[in-house]
């Protein structure tokens, strides 16, 4: 028997304790429904092509770094061989089924079981297939984003890192998935392998998220939370939605509201990220200059006096939908010096695309929502962190 009275409470005090996140409802919604409409892409083969040594795929991985940034290549280089205080290395590479298991009995304790990067130090999951190429590059993506916050020893959390972070790493994955397809040390179907678990990954992030948000939405027309309204709720649901799905599906065993529940918390933030993760590194890696993005996204986030409306600013400049963006006054102010040598690519403006009109209508609407963001979380955290 559900406790609805609980639910009710939890969703209650997050909508107190979350405006950045709530007010972005609307528009992450549309980039919600657009990934649960999507395809998986052709898998003719469910196995692997070959086997990978994981000092290969270390390798590979650094080698494509290279072809991307000198910079950001020695900074995987030297993380991979840096060790912490005790001597302990940064970077542990741990089979995938034993990384689970440690995470369950909390011998590596989290509380977060997407999360790899625990106390500064990275745990890579590995199996020596393919898919650990992804795997290393996603989460030193997330470590070296990381880095870049510290400086003169004092760490800065940055909310556009937080924010973005999955983005970042996303999009890296797709360019490097395009970079071992086309040097021939994958193959096609391996990537779709690796796309195909992404999508559906995110996928259940965007079902998270929609259910969250519908939860939110009750409570904001004046509902308290119990099962007339919430069956009432589902079954004058608007059938032709994409939505409408997700709700069926979830009431066939209520698992992401009993995990509500269960947690005492609910996952909109978390769900958000991933949304808006997999959503942009989708338009970036199809773009034409997708490497020189991903290298100001990466540098933008890091530096903390970054505002999230700004690196929204970035990716609709990059991908071209705002023409009036003044890309080199932008990034001066952002990040100046570490991308005066990308300027000179960003210089001719390319043919704009009647296709990207649409998404220009769901980023304005984001960026309006979330011009407030840094004030609120900030308010946030000082009550956390007083
Ligand atoms: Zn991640």
């Amino acid at each position: 028997m559900m406790d609805y009275n609980a639910l009710d409470k939890i969703v209650s005090d997050y909508i107190k304790n979350n405006s950045f996140y709530v007010q972005s409802i609307p528009e992450i919604e549309k980039m919600a429904s657009e990934i649960l409409a999507k395809e998986t892409p052709n898998i003719s083969e469910t196995r692997w092509s070959k086997k990978i040594k994981l000092n290969d795929s270390i390798n590979i991985v650094y080698d494509f770094l290279t072809k991307i940034n000198h910079d950001l290549a020695l900074e995987f280089y030297n993380i991979m061989h840096s060790v912490d205080s005790n001597n302990n290395p940064i970077v542990t590479f741990i089979p995938r089924e034993e990384l689970k298991t440690k995470k369950n009995s909390g011998e590596i304790s989290t509380n977060d079981s997407h999360v790899n990067i625990i106390d500064g130090k990275v745990y890579i999951a590995y199996d020596e297939s393919p898919n650990d190429l992804f795997e290393i590059l996603h989460e030193m993506m997330h470590k070296m984003n990381d880095q870049a916050t510290i400086k003169s020893g004092k760490h800065f959390q940055t909310y556009a890192r937080d924010y973005f972070s999955e983005t970042v790493s996303f999009t890296s994955e797709m360019l490097l998935g395009d970079y071992l397809v086309s040097n021939g040390i994958i193959t096609e179907n391996d990537f779709n392998l690796r796309k195909e678990e992404r999508l559906n990954s995110c996928k259940e992030w965007a079902r998270n998220f929609i259910i969250n948000a519908e939860l939110i939405k009750m409570k904001e027309r004046g509902q308290d939370i119990s099962y007339e309204v919430l069956s009432n709720f589902l079954s004058n649901y608007d059938k032709t939605s994409p939505i409408y799905n997700v709700l069926i599906d979830e009431a066939h065993d209520y698992r992401r509201i009993n995990q509500i529940i269960e947690t005492k918390d609910m996952d909109l933030g978390l769900s958000q990220k991933y949304v808006l993760g997999y959503y942009f590194s989708d338009k970036i890696s199809k773009s034409k200059n997708a490497t020189q993005e991903l290298l100001y996204l990466h540098n933008a986030i890091a530096n903390p006096n970054t505002k999230i409306n700004e690196v929204v600013d970035i990716i609709m400049a990059n991908l071209n939908i705002n023409s009036d963006y003044d890309i080199e006054t932008q990034m001066d102010t952002i990040q100046k010096g570490q991308v005066e040598e990308m300027h000179g690519q960003h210089n001719e403006s390319p043919e704009p695309d009647k296709k990207l009109d649409e998404i220009e209508a769901d980023l304005a609407g984001i960026k309006k929502e979330i011009d407030n963001y840094e004030e609120q979380i900030n308010q946030t955290n000082q009550r956390r962190y007083r």
